[in-house]
């Protein structure tokens, strides 16, 4: 079965009721590959706001959920909030909050449950340093990252990986194919080792950092790189080259 290409767009704590509105306009009047997801994931004030503008066939993803049920938890998000509001996606373990809200392994393997116990789709995002990678960690990094998914979900039909090194984002300096193709079949024969042949050859594995319409046409073409999550390009009519960029 070939995999679906898939395209996330990453706004992070960026935009505005206008910016966001415009963003949304030109994915609106833009000809997408009928063939590719696009999913967008603005701030959680503009969820609705984004799901309300954007048309029918595109979806849209919180950046963040709370592995609680609706209650005291001042500040976070529910899983059946999102549903509530038709919000079908979430981002979680992007690195901006593995580093700088401290959120472990155990903790995102844990909001990973939570979202698919409750029927959204996870964009689950992994990643190295780049001392790890310097020190040859990468694959051991990325493979512990999932392992604690492994660990507490069984069902991974749900789940998009986003291989994202941490010296990539938002640097400018994207993964050369080869670096990324490479961390992108060592997860794909650890799917298949540790959950199964099937998962493996389903499972999106899309890349991360960087990603601009320049550079996304030679990603697009690795056999184990499935489409992309997007940030600063997001925020740009450049968005719509790489979700067309698998045409
Ligand atoms: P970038 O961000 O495309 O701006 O590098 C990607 C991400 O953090 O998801």
């Amino acid at each position: 079965m070939a995999r679906q290409f898939f395209v996330g767009g990453n706004f992070k704590m960026n935009g505005s009721v206008e910016a966001i509105k415009k963003i949304i306009g030109y994915l609106n009047d833009a000809k997408l590959d009928p063939n590719t997801e696009v999913v967008i994931a603005p701030p959680a004030l503009y969820l609705l706001l984004a799901r309300e503008h954007l048309k029918p066939g595109l979806e849209v993803a919180a950046q963040n959920v709370f592995d609680k049920p609706n209650g005291a938890f001042t500040g976070e998000i529910s899983v059946d909030q999102l549903k509530d509001s038709n919000i079908t996606w979430t981002l979680l373990g992007h690195s901006e909050r593995r580093v700088i809200l401290q959120e472990d392994d155990q903790f995102v393997a844990s909001k990973t449950k939570a979202a698919l116990d409750g029927g959204i789709g996870v964009i689950f995002c992994c990643g190295e340093s780049l001392e790890q990678r310097e020190s040859g960690k990468t694959i051991d990094v990325v493979t512990m990252q999932l392992k604690a998914v492994k660990d507490k979900v069984s069902d991974w039909s749900k789940i998009v990986i986003a291989y994202e090194p941490i010296w990539a984002i938002g640097t400018g300096k994207v993964a050369s194919t080869e670096q990324a193709q490479e961390v992108h079949a060592a997860i794909r024969s650890w799917l298949k080792k540790e959950i199964s042949e099937k998962v493996a050859e389903e499972t999106r594995i899309i890349y991360g950092g960087s990603v601009s319409e320049k550079n996304c046409k030679d990603l697009s073409k690795q056999p184990d790189i499935d489409g992309f999550l997007v940030g600063g390009a997001s925020l740009k009519p450049a968005f719509v080259d790489i979700i067309n960029s698998h045409l």
